[in-house]
């Protein structure tokens, strides 16, 4: 058999000390232990969170007896099918997202990897616009609603380009920042006629951790490299953490693959679109 051709569009942030972690938890922070002069190699050591930069939450990240990072099959899991969806022409602080939203978009089929393009990797740390709060504070999210409907749709996984793949008013956000929650209230109710109270009650406390990590239905968060090339496209998935015994959740590489000729096409694409410092597209 031949092997098979592809491209690759890599849908992973840089990662850095400079890189947010989730609110509240260890930053990465590096350290050469070694240096060429006069050891011989360059050595360095690493101390982070596992929620720092493109990082894949695992069923132990918030189910006692889920499974951990090594649980997670590469075949038949990690990679597959799958369908990037472009919700950033709704995206708005502290805004929602449901199911409607999506399939409005895409089509999704019964056990898909779902990516989300919220737009908000605009403000991620390595972009021109990068804004910390607005990316980890006042992204948009799903209530209730859509859980219930990525579980009766089987999707394997979702991956995110914001902090969270919960709205960050249904994490522990909303009592670290009574002001930011206010606001959030404020919006939901002139638009949607209902608060964080209503759209947020206590039993659905971070839904898309709580109700969906012991299926497992999982998510990846802080996607982001160059997502802008793949929006409201079907393509193959991967998503790469380290083979992570005991981890509850991993720093990971999540890529999308193309045939070669759509992997020309989408190379040309981004020779008209803007770059980061660090060679990613801007956001139109
Ligand atoms: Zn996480």
């Amino acid at each position: 058999m031949k092997p098979v051709q592809f491209g690759i569009i890599d849908l992973t942030q840089p990662l850095s000390v400079l890189t947010p972690p989730w609110p509240t938890y260890e930053p990465l922070q590096l350290k050469f232990f070694k240096r060429l002069a006069p050891n011989g190699a360059n050595g360095q050591l690493l101390t982070t969170s596992n929620h720092v930069g493109t990082h894949l939450d695992g069923p132990l990240h918030f189910c006692t007896h889920g499974g951990d990072i090594a649980s997670l099959a590469l075949n038949g899991y990690l990679c597959g099918p799958g369908v990037v969806v472009d919700l950033s022409d709704i995206a708005e602080d502290y805004g929602l997202y449901s199911s409607a939203d999506i399939e409005a978009r895409v089509r999704v089929e019964v056990g898909d990897i779902l990516i989300i393009n919220t737009g908000y990797h605009r403000y991620a740390w390595d972009q021109p616009e990068a804004d910390e709060v607005r990316y980890m504070i006042r992204h948009p999210g799903p209530t209730i609603e859509f859980a219930r409907w990525c579980k009766q749709k089987k999707i394997k996984w979702i991956g995110v380009d914001a902090g969270s793949a919960d709205h960050p008013m249904n994490t522990k956000i909303r009592e670290w920042m009574p002001v930011e929650a206010k606001r959030a209230d404020a919006f939901l109710k002139s638009k949607y006629r209902r608060g964080l109270d209503e759209l947020f009650p206590p039993e659905d406390y971070q839904l898309m951790h709580v109700a969906l990590f012991p299926i497992p239905i999982v998510h990846a968060e802080n996607l982001g490299g160059d997502i802008d090339l793949v929006l409201n496209q079907r393509v193959t998935i991967g998503c790469f953490p380290w083979r992570f015994v005991g981890g509850e959740s991993s720093i990971c590489r999540i890529v999308a693959f193309v045939a070669p000729d759509e992997h020309r096409r989408l190379l040309l694409k981004k020779k008209r679109m803007g770059r980061t410092s660090y060679g990613d597209c801007v956001p139109a």
